[in-house]
């Protein structure tokens, strides 16, 4: 199948994985399973629409430089587009593009109204004074003004972004239309019509996941070591859900190093360490150093990628020890690594449904926000427990009734949903 409205791959490097190219295969190994109609196949393979804006922002010293920022809507057949804005120096077209199009399946697959985008700028927040990423966020949404809206496509925060940023937009967009819209945006503060449990959902999705699929081995949260690459947002919250339930987070990562306890590491305790030290794990007390790589290989009960994608490769899957991996980040297993997981009898719990409890919550943001009545945490924390779990079990029925992975289980409802949608509204003109 080929991405007729894409240039070539951005980076020609032999060892690149293309997230595109993954994206790709996946969908067409579930229209194979589904036996999809190849015409239905082509409209999906393709986003609707892509769009690319220069963004010249003046630096603090004076100095303008032009920033190339993204957004990808993939299709919208459910509903508005939805999906995160993420800024990271390792974004291309092709990874925005990848990620719009798990967007439409995670969706579909959670059965929320909602079509799936992603937009992203190639840039290290940290490179960046708060002063310079407020004039990015806002010129980047301006340049946007046309194709973004409470009806018609809905950012939400990812990584290398949060609240902030959305708060950025938010205000940017309602002081050019005129008036506040509060539903241009997920994942916004509380004080302008952000959801209670937003913030800690995508990190409650996984541990919601990951539950699920321990009790379906006879086994529970309490004593499960686990391991995290990542302490961002989705990182940190995963593992303060699961050290509260009782397992033990052995091991966490960030892009500057880890930290391992082989009694558990105190996350509470390590949370207000990294809020102290610029955000930084490294030096965190009763606790030894680890690099990445050798936290990826930990022997532990669940590998929790939370960070970046194509983390499981082929050059280390022969040496993960994990049981269960839960893509808490997208698109962390690679598709051949994936095959070789799956042929040791590793559980891969799939990102588009182990990391959907933040678009849950975004859209139970967007609903509260569209009534104008909003939730007590309690209420938004059922809300999300009910929707994942009921996602995780349509999924494993499907594995049980095709005789299939729980990814490609995952993506055959997804896609399935999505292509009947196309079926029942028929193609215009
Ligand atoms: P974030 O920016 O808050 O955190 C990212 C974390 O990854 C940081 O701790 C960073 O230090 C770490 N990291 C970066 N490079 C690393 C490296 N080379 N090795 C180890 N750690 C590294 O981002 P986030 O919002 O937590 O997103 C993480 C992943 O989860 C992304 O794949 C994102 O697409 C996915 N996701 C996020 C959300 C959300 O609600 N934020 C929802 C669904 C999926």
């Amino acid at each position: 199948m080929v991405l007729t409205s894409l240039s070539p791959q951005e980076n020609p490097s032999p060892a690149y994985i293309c997230p595109l190219d993954q994206a790709c295969s996946y969908l067409e190994e579930a229209a194979r399973e589904l036996k999809l109609d190849r015409n239905i196949l082509e409209i999906l393979s393709n986003p609707r629409k892509v769009v690319t804006v220069s963004i010249p922002v003046k630096r603090d010293d004076g100095e303008v430089q032009v920033l190339a920022g993204h957004r990808v809507q993939h299709c919208d057949i459910l509903g508005p587009y939805k999906g995160g804005i993420r800024y990271h120096p390792a974004v291309t077209l092709r990874e925005v593009s990848a990620l719009a199009m798990l967007m439409t399946w995670k969706c579909a697959l959670l059965g929320i109204p909602y079509g799936g985008a992603k937009g992203g700028i190639a840039l290290d927040p940290k490179s960046y004074s708060i002063g310079e990423l407020e004039r990015i966020t806002r010129r980047y949404t301006s340049e946007l003004i046309k194709d973004i809206g409470p009806t018609v496509d809905i950012p939400a925060p990812d990584m290398g972004t949060s609240a902030r940023e959305m708060a950025w937009m938010m205000d940017t967009y309602s002081v050019n239309v005129g008036h506040a819209v509060p539903g241009v945006v997920t994942g916004k503060p509380l004080s302008i019509g952000g959801s209670r449990g937003r913030e800690m959902a995508t990190g409650r999705g996984v541990m919601i996941i990951v539950r699920e699929a321990l009790a379906d081995l006879g086994k529970s949260l309490v004593g499960t070591r686990i391991a995290i690459q990542g302490f961002g947002n989705v990182g940190s919250a995963a593992a303060l859900l699961l050290h509260q339930a009782g397992a033990k987070v052995i091991a966490v990562s960030t892009g500057t190093g880890g930290v391992f306890s082989d009694v558990g590491l105190d996350i509470p305790a390590l949370k207000t360490y990294v809020a102290q030290n610029r955000r930084s794990i490294v030096g965190f007390p009763q606790a030894s150093a680890i690099g990445n790589t050798e936290l990826l290989t930990l022997p532990c009960d669940v590998l929790i990628p939370a960070a970046l994608e194509n983390q499981i490769t082929q050059d280390n899957v022969d040496r993960i020890h994990a049981r269960i991996i839960a893509e808490a980040a997208n698109g962390p297993v690679t598709l051949q690594a994936n095959q070789a997981l799956e042929a040791r009898g590793v559980t891969v719990l799939p990102d588009i449904l182990t990391n959907a409890g933040g678009v849950v919550v975004s859209y139970l943001e967007w609903v509260q926000g569209l009534s104008y009545v909003f939730w007590d945490e309690e209420r938004v924390n059922r809300e999300l427990e009910n929707l994942m779990v009921q996602a995780y079990r349509q999924a494993i029925q499907q594995t049980k009734v095709r005789q299939i992975s729980l990814r490609l289980a995952a993506y055959t409802l997804g896609v399935g949903r999505v292509a009947q949608a196309f079926t029942d509204r028929g193609l215009y003109p």
